[in-house]
């Protein structure tokens, strides 16, 4: 059997958040982009793929699909994926190796990966290979940079009502007091046992990173998350010698070389792996290896690509639990995934589960 790609079609769509605005430190959040990407096999068996950004920025990824990939994918068998990645690549790659030209890339691999598991009948987890059946979920939900200190702490409790155990609390305001404030406010209000993770978004610099990553130890944070900007691998490796929280990053790393270079500087303690922003699904299997010779942690990072990581990290021993966001979006996939009582069960249906519905695409489609 082949999977013969005979079409390839994008859809670019803006769906608004059903909540309200939310703030990190980088960032207003009022809608998220999504961009589709369908290809159509000569077998009848059809693979969906996508990714997605804050607000604008994926026609950019859309027309580089259209123009660069389209035609490197044409005609050719899908289970040759690793090669049609290297091509799409190799295309485009004096206008970008990483940003735009790797979110496309990926997007085309997630509907390969589809395809190859559509035609065995399995979900990429069973393809995979796996070593659990359902896994922790913690929330990312309730802790934006616009909400009063009240407003975090009401949404803490509630999401630990509802059986989560970990949540995630965004810092880097002006005052970096007023951050500590806010996380003792969200430790007295849940206790002891939960666990909460803080999320900087690169706003910090090293010497204040070194001070408050510190003092964020008074209340028993899990980790601190781009406490700087990515590229500065050598801050993180200082600031990680310097305090005892272990130093999260990944959501900004597009390479399996940028993670290496943390890895091997000391610069991470909890490996953030994302295949939306790595070139899919193989790359990111590579970073979880390295990962894990290096006995470190793989909590991917996700906010709307929660079906995806669920099931990498069904397959991956070294992670501990995926992150939850955006709930309100869940409707939009063709097949979406809940967490109960805390934990993510893992999908039945075949494939990657990427496909967003119809219906959706219609009412929000933008190019
Ligand atoms: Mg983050």
């Amino acid at each position: 059997m082949s999977l013969t790609i005979q079409s390839v079609s994008t859809e670019l769509l803006r769906v608004p958040l059903q909540q309200r605005t939310i703030t990190d430190s980088q960032s207003t959040v009022t809608d998220v982009e999504f961009l589709q990407v369908t290809l159509r096999t000569n077998e009848g068996v059809t693979g969906y793929g996508m990714n997605w950004s804050y607000t604008t920025g994926l026609r950019a990824a859309q027309v580089m699909i259209d123009e660069n990939y389209v035609p490197v994918l044409l005609g050719q068998d899908a289970i040759l994926r690793k090669e049609l990645v290297r091509k799409m690549f190799f295309s485009n790659h004096f206008v970008g190796r990483v940003g735009a030209a790797r979110v496309g890339i990926a997007a085309v691999e997630f509907a390969m990966w589809d395809l190859a598991c559509k035609a065995v009948g399995l979900p990429l987890w069973k393809y995979l290979g796996a070593c659990r059946t359902d896994i922790k979920a913690y929330s990312t939900d309730g802790g934006w940079l616009s909400w009063s200190e009240d407003d975090l702490v009401r949404d803490a409790v509630r999401l630990i009502e509802r059986g989560f155990d970990a949540v995630k609390i965004k810092l880097g305001r002006p005052d970096p007091r007023e951050d500590y404030q806010r996380i003792a406010a969200v430790r007295r209000a849940v206790g002891p046992k939960i666990r909460i993770m803080t999320d900087v978004n690169c706003a910090w610099s090293l010497a204040t990173a070194r001070y408050w990553g510190a003092k964020l130890a008074d209340h028993d944070v899990y980790w601190l998350e781009e406490p700087m900007p990515p590229e500065d691998v050598l801050s993180h490796a200082e600031l990680q010698r310097a305090i005892p929280i272990p130093v999260a990053v990944g959501e900004t790393l597009f390479t399996k070389q940028s993670f290496r270079d943390y890895i091997v500087s000391g610069g991470v303690g909890i490996v953030q792996a994302d295949a939306t922003k790595l070139l899919g699904i193989d790359e990111w299997l590579e970073v979880a290896a390295l990962a894990s010779a290096y006995n470190l942690p793989v909590i991917p990072h996700t906010n709307v690509q929660q079906k995806l990581h669920v099931q990498l990290a069904a397959a991956t021993p070294a992670a501990l639990m995926v992150e939850n966001c955006y709930e309100s979006l869940n409707e939009m996939w063709e097949e979406p995934i809940y967490v109960k009582n805390g934990w993510y069960t893992l999908p039945q249906e075949p494939g990657v589960g990427l496909r967003i519905r119809p219906a959706v695409i219609q009412a929000h489609r933008i190019g």
